[in-house]
């Protein structure tokens, strides 16, 4: 008899807790599923895909060589789902929860809400019609009467409980009416003395189609003919405490009932604890590899740059602060060698990422390398060009200009430019990465904001001088500061350099919460600051699904007040716009002729203007932290004590009120990552997940950091002396998948 799928879900005592498991609900999965076979899927026939790490050449594939040819293609999509491409997979499909079913309980002694499972046997089956339509079976045991009710049924299981049948039923009893009674239990038809399981009942992660049974047995298989042999040296996993891998998988498909239930849901199981640390370490040692893979290729070395650098730092109207000094330390040094530079350069927004940017392109430049400076949006890729331009031009550094919006001719005539050579630093957003930008010795390829492009690993390939075997040095810049687990994990292979200090003479920006309602007092504050000659943002989020969200449209707000305020030059700027009305807006509002910008999101990185020191964002509660942060680091950039108040409409979220408390608590951006960290996890934060970097689907970054620091050890371990481990670790892990990630 089949189990009524549905039911699967009704809370069973071990359930509590499951919910919190981050990485493993079954929507999650479905999601990491399906971004998998993408990743797999762009290089390769998804259907050949199984069986690619041991038989990559052999076209008979059979269980024992990991494919799941022996599964039909429709079972085989919906695998693909969760993530599972060979049948070594489904041995690290893990349950989400477990049901116990290895006991019975008398219906007279049953406790009420608590899930149970009873035995019986069915002495009346009818379909009611009183007060609506169901299927009610009285079934009895030893001890009493249960009666169950179906609101929802199909015939089959009316046919199942057909009077005189054996069943088990589990769920909770309720007293009603008519005495104890289960609503929509689940239950299950017995043949002659079917015995009850010795192991708590594994529930899956699963999508549409795919039924818990099919699931079950798929792992009963994988576990009886896969093999699970380990893949750490013994005299490791001792030191480390952890049983073998085998004995792991098997207790957590097929707990036995004496297991601690509450640590087996809190994923702290020992057994737990040894799968997460092997997800870690698989992350760790593919990073690894990556790392020295890179190390070992040959680039173009920059002799430490004397001329060039020395005379802009002469012109600048301001010293470098200690901390730009030292990060730009660590990337000349790493330029002077011969191995492709990856490294991330993190600051808070405004600490000065972009001179520092600068006096690293110098040093390819005076080495005779062309630099290609990215950006991910028009406006600031814009504000780039000029502050390249203002600094290099006056040193005879050619600087030129490459954007999707720029007419064709003029396109062309940079991209020949950037082909001749004769440029010799190109900004521009990411048509920078179009075909036909063959640059004549690519040294330096500089990437603002490097987590707004979801797949730079990839298209950073393109990126190519047209000498094609040598890689240029890359330098990625973020604002968003990667808190110390995500560094570890999804960057381990890059280095870092952090700029953990601010210009001198800032005034930390204060953060108001405002009520909606209270927007007349915030127009009175616009007005007075805007009379004593300061300048301030308004930013309006979301203006095409305004309609849908009720939000107020840029253009209404823009209207709004430049009604509001007829003596002000209003100035709107937002992402429709073409190119040049928006170079206009943000150059009448850079020289100071307009006072009051009007915005959407797009000012939201790299946007420079000191002398605005007020910032109003409306409907603040509707975005992200760390766009938040971002948008506020537009102000307090002069020494003017600046203001930046949130505006919210009521009501707000449980969510939404966190994180306005949180932008409302902290300055400082390390915190307010950590914070979205916890609020978000990490894919979102990074889009890892476009990445190609592996994530995590059992280990937990916020809690497992032991774990993570032990990992990493163990990886560097495993690299030196077991690379035979190594590459069994990878394969059970990542599968064909490790091919996919950065190179
Ligand atoms: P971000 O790190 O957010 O990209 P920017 O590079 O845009 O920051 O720098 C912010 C502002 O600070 C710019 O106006 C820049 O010219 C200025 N700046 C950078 N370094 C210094 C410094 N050492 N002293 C004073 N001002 C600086
Ligand atoms: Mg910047």
């Amino acid at each position: 008899m089949q189990r009524t799928r549905r039911k699967v879900a009704t809370s069973s005592p071990l359930k509590r807790g499951s919910s919190t498991g981050r990485s493993g609900s079954p929507t999650k999965s479905a999601r990491a599923g399906s971004r998998q076979k993408k990743t797999v899927g762009a290089g390769r026939q998804s259907d050949t895909d199984a069986g690619l790490v041991e038989a990559p050449d052999t076209e008979a594939v059979n269980a024992s060589d990991s494919s799941l040819a022996f599964t039909t293609p429709r079972m085989r999509d919906r695998l693909a789902r969760l993530g599972i491409f060979r049948f070594d997979d489904i041995v690290l499909h893990l349950p989400l929860r477990y049901e116990d079913e290895t006991t019975l309980t008398l219906v007279s002694e049953a406790p009420s809400g608590v899930n149970v499972q009873v035995e019986g046997v069915v002495a009346e089956t009818d379909v009611k019609f009183r007060p609506r339509r169901q299927l009610v079976s009285r079934i009895e045991d030893d001890s009493g009467t249960l009666h169950i009710r179906f609101f929802n049924f199909y015939p089959s299981q009316q046919k199942a409980l057909a009077v005189g049948s054996r069943v088990r039923v589990m769920g909770e009893i309720r007293q009603g009416l008519f005495g104890a009674e289960m609503i929509h239990p689940r239950f299950r038809v017995l043949r002659a003395d079917t015995p009850l399981p010795d192991a708590l009942t594994p529930v899956y992660p699963t999508t549409a189609g795919l039924s818990q049974d099919s699931l079950r047995k798929l792992v009963a298989r994988a576990l009886s003919e896969i093999d699970l042999s380990e893949t750490l040296p013994e005299k490791l996993l001792h030191s480390l405490g952890h049983d073998s891998f085998a004995a792991t998988v098997r207790l957590l498909h097929h707990p036995p009932p004496d297991v601690d239930g509450t640590s087996l849901e809190n994923r702290l199981h020992p057994a737990w604890q040894r799968v997460k640390f092997d997800e870690l370490l698989a992350q760790q040692l593919s990073m690894r590899l990556h790392h020295e893979r890179r190390s070992r290729i040959r680039t173009h070395s920059f002799p430490m740059p004397t001329r060039l650098p020395q005379r802009l730092e002469r012109a600048l109207e301001f010293e470098l602060t200690g901390a730009q000094r030292r990060v730009l330390k660590e990337i000349r040094s790493d330029l002077g060698r011969a191995h492709p530079m990856q490294r991330l350069l993190q600051g808070d927004v405004g600490s000065g990422k972009t001179i520092v940017a600068a006096m690293a392109a110098l040093q390819a430049i005076e080495s005779g390398f062309q630099v290609a400076v990215m950006a991910p949006t028009e406006i600031l890729a814009e504000q780039h060009y000029a502050k390249f331009s203002q600094w290099l031009e006056p040193l005879g550094v050619n600087v030129s200009w490459l954007s999707g919006s720029l007419k064709r001719k003029q396109r062309d005539a940079a991209i020949e430019q950037a082909v001749s050579g004769d440029t010799m630093l190109v900004v521009g957003t990411h048509a920078l990465f179009q075909e036909q930008v063959v640059f004549r010795n690519l040294g330096l390829a500089i990437i603002d904001e490097q987590h707004r492009f979801g797949v730079h690993q990839r298209l950073m390939l393109r990126m190519k001088g047209s000498d094609s075997d040598q890689q240029p040095h890359q330098l990625m810049m973020s604002a968003t500061p990667i808190p110390r687990t995500l560094a570890m994990s999804f960057y381990a292979d890059l280095d870092v350099s952090v700029i953990d200090e601010l210009p001198p003479g800032r005034t930390p920006v204060v953060t108001k919460l405002v009520a909606d309602a209270r927007r007349d007092e915030v127009i009175a504050r616009v007005r007075n600051a805007c009379a004593e000659g300061k300048q301030a943002y308004w930013v309006c989020p979301l203006i095409e699904e305004s309609e849908v969200l009720q939000l107020q449209t840029a253009i209404d707000t823009f209207e709004h007040l430049q009604a509001e305020f007829p003596d002000l030059n209003v100035g709107l700027v937002h992402g429709r716009m073409r190119a040049q009305e928006k170079a206009a807006a943000m150059n009448a509002f850079q020289s100071g002729q307009c006072q009051l910008l009007i915005a959407t999101t797009v000012i939201e990185v790299g946007v420079d203007v000191p002398n605005a020191s007020l910032m109003i964002i409306e409907n603040a509660e509707r975005m992200g932290l760390s766009q938040l942060h971002q948008l506020r680091g537009r102000i307090g950039r002069g020494a003017e004590a600046s203001v930046c108040i949130l505006l919210y409409q009521m009501p707000i979220s449980e969510m939404a009120r966190e994180r306005l408390k949180i932008i409302y608590e902290n300055s400082d951006g390390f915190e307010v990552a950590r914070q979205d960290l916890r609020l978000r996890g990490p894919g979102e934060i990074l889009g890892a997940r476009q990445s190609g970097v592996p994530m995590l689907r059992f280990a937990d970054l916020e809690t497992d950091l032991a774990l993570l620091e032990k990992a990493r050890d163990v990886a560097a371990d495993l690299i030196q002396s077991h690379p035979q481990c190594v590459e069994k670790h990878l394969s059970r892990w990542l599968g064909g998948r490790q091919d996919y990630l950065r190179v």
